[in-house]
């Protein structure tokens, strides 16, 4: 059989190849950061990871890791309900719930883990989500493996979302589901809006923060600080994977009843090992450094403010965004493969993003900025892109 099935998967491959859609991994050999080293010694700016308060190499970060497992060991080889519950996990349910204003907190292996673990628990072929069209491809997962009847509505377009409300009226319950801030443009849902319209249509909320928490809002407590809402919505998912260290593990954080019920039937964490505890407490310890002052939160947004304001001078297509999100527009898939590379020569590290993770003829590079970024590896990306942006023909 194999045979035959490789030489289609050769074919397949080939295909992406051809269009140019092919993508290949660069190595780092450094630890993650704002300047980093890639295979074959290159010194690049790093100007695509989700490290937006640059706590993926914090010093106190590492060394709560390390006392916890000093203290607590390397793993927990069980599932939360057997035997993979320590104090630490408990301790950062319940951080997680205060930082959100939330009643209660499930951890889970990734916030993958946790959309695809949230629907299909809570609601049935009776009830309905409605699901903004542009929604990360967990929460799409998620939505497939519950049997409840789907409705979508474009990308934060509100007078939609009431005419798939209406719709979902048929239903016993409904929940609309969104992206706090959607990760290809970095626009924020328009949440406010969004909860009007849900006590107008007797709706619940739920809102995934993984791009959010930590980025959005004076003091980086998500969209919910925003617009003002802390405890208003009953359900926000988000990651330690991002802004919150940038490590590994998930949540589902909200009203009480729905933690203890996905507890009880989540089947990614019935089924799925516990986090190890160095992650938990490093978790933990994020936690304590976003909420012990504002500094890493200013510099983000100073940080962001500068190079949107400096990109934009320049000539460059940018995507309305609200976040530390910067999609440079290009359209082309192959040229925006191009452009990265030629950054990476320049630098600075960058990738294009282009059909399947965005729609046919809208590639761009996704620049994030980080709180961890200097005054100057910021002016020398700016340099870079002017200096790539002429040579290419995308800024005059
Ligand atoms: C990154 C991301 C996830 C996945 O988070 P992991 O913890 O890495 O699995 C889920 N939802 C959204 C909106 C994301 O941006």
């Amino acid at each position: 059989m194999y045979q035959e099935f490789q030489k289609h998967l050769q074919q397949t491959l080939q295909e992406i190849k051809d269009a140019g859609l092919y993508k290949n991994e660069r190595v780092i050999v450094t630890p993650q950061s704002s300047g980093i080293k890639v295979e074959g010694g290159q010194e690049v700016i790093n100007f695509c990871a989700n490290n937006y308060l640059g706590l993926a190499d914090n010093k106190e970060l590492i060394q709560a890791a390390k006392d916890r497992m000093d203290s607590r060991g390397y793993g927990m080889a069980s599932v939360r309900f057997i035997c993979g519950t320590q104090d630490t996990h408990k301790q950062l349910e319940k951080a997680i719930s205060d930082f959100f204003g939330t009643e209660d907190t499930i951890l889970y292996a990734a916030c993958f883990d946790a959309n695809g673990g949230l629907f299909e628990p809570l609601l049935t072929e009776q009830d309905a989500i409605i699901s903004d069209a542009l929604n990360h491809a967990s929460i799409i997962d998620g939505v497939r493996l519950c049997k409840a009847v789907r409705y979508r509505y474009k990308n934060g377009d509100v007078a939609d979302l009431e005419e798939q409300l209406k719709a979902a009226q048929a239903q016993r319950f409904r929940i609309i589901a969104t992206d706090g801030v959607f990760s290809m443009d970095g626009n924020v849902c328009p949440l406010d809006k969004i909860y009007e319209l849900a006590q107008r249509y007797n709706a619940m909320v739920m809102v995934d923060e993984s791009h959010s928490a930590g980025v959005v809002g004076k003091t980086g407590h998500g969209v919910t600080e925003l617009y003002n809402m802390r405890g208003k919505i009953e359900i926000i998912t988000g990651t330690l994977g991002k802004a919150f260290g940038g490590s590994v593990g998930g949540f589902t954080t909200g009203k009480k009843e729905i933690i203890d019920l996905l507890r009880q039937r989540s089947r990614p964490y019935l089924f799925s090992n516990s986090i190890p505890p160095m992650i938990a407490a490093a978790g933990l310890k994020t936690l304590e450094l976003l909420t012990r002052d504002n500094t890493l939160q200013d510099r983000l947004h100073a940080n962001t403010e500068y190079f949107l304001t400096r990109m934009k001078a320049a000539g460059f297509d940018i995507k309305p965004t609200q976040s530390a999100i910067c999609a440079v527009m290009l359209y082309d898939a192959r040229l925006s493969q191009e452009f990265a590379a030629a950054l990476q020569e320049e630098g600075i590290y960058v990738t294009g993003f282009y059909y399947p993770v965005v729609p046919q003829g809208q590639a761009r590079i996704r620049v994030q900025l980080s709180a961890a970024h200097t005054p100057e590896q910021l002016d020398k990306g700016i340099a870079a892109f002017v200096k790539v942006g002429k040579q290419m023909g995308v800024i005059k």
